[in-house]
């Protein structure tokens, strides 16, 4: 199987274990760069996120022009190709439509590390972007690039979140700790007041936590699970 081949097929594999997870419904979309070039793949628009083969992922470039692929580009493409022109450590995009982080963010509540799957994206609250309306244009995608910052993850206020890594499973580890963060948080507020983690806390647990052995044990486990949900049927 070529690279991209297996590009194809692993990102195929984490719609559909992100679709498992409930952290994209009918929406949502998941991007990684070819290693090397300025293209990039990500799933077609009008596929469903638990359905998707090799065949339905679509190449776009940086200017998100579609090379090759049978679907349409998902309409917020521009949150992917804008973050990618922004960050060039940056080789995974996720955008997601994820319950809890949106209800926070409803509340105006700021998503800071209080239990351990938050201590992977570091000190401080995941920042938020304001502006509800889906992004569509590259002005929109610079706005959320800005937002995000440095980071691997930002709010998009009642709407979602982005997420990026240094590789699928990366982001794919990322994606589930910050709405499990943000699960965890919802809960926790409704007994009280929330013990954050301090500065030290969040070092500590962030050293067991962010290594690659972790990312690949979230990635196997998440396989397993689709297996046992039917859900790898067809990914060649
Ligand atoms: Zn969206």
């Amino acid at each position: 199987m070529s690279e991209i081949d297996e590009l194809k097929t692993k990102l195929a594999m984490a719609c559909r274990m992100l679709f498992l997870a409930e952290l994209v419904d009918y929406s949502g979309h998941i991007s990684v760069r070819i290693p090397g070039t300025d293209r990039f793949l990500i799933n077609g628009h009008p596929i469903s996120r638990a359905t998707v083969t090799p065949d339905d992922i679509v190449t776009f470039n940086a200017e998100g022009k579609r090379l090759e692929g049978k679907w349409d580009l998902p309409s917020e493409l521009p949150m992917h190709t804008r973050t990618y022109r922004a960050r060039t450590d940056v080789q995974c995009v996720a955008h997601l439509h994820n319950r809890m982080v949106v209800v926070l963010s409803m509340a105006d509540r700021q998503l800071i590390p209080a239990s351990n799957p938050g201590a992977l994206f570091g000190q401080g609250p995941i920042p938020i972007y304001q502006d509800p309306a889906l992004i569509h244009t590259n002005e929109q995608g610079d706005a959320v690039a800005r937002t995000l910052g440095d980071r691997e993850a930002a709010i998009l206020r009642g709407h979602g979140s982005i997420v990026v890594g240094e590789s699928i499973e990366w982001t794919f580890a990322g994606c589930i700790d910050l709405e499990e963060s943000a699960t965890r948080l919802c809960f926790a507020s409704l007994l009280g007041p929330v013990r954050f983690y301090t500065d030290d806390e969040v070092n500590r647990v962030s050293k067991g936590r962010r290594k690659m052995s972790v990312i690949q044990k979230v990635w196997d486990h998440y396989i397993a699970k689709a297996r046992i949900a039917g859900l790898t049927e067809n990914l060649n």
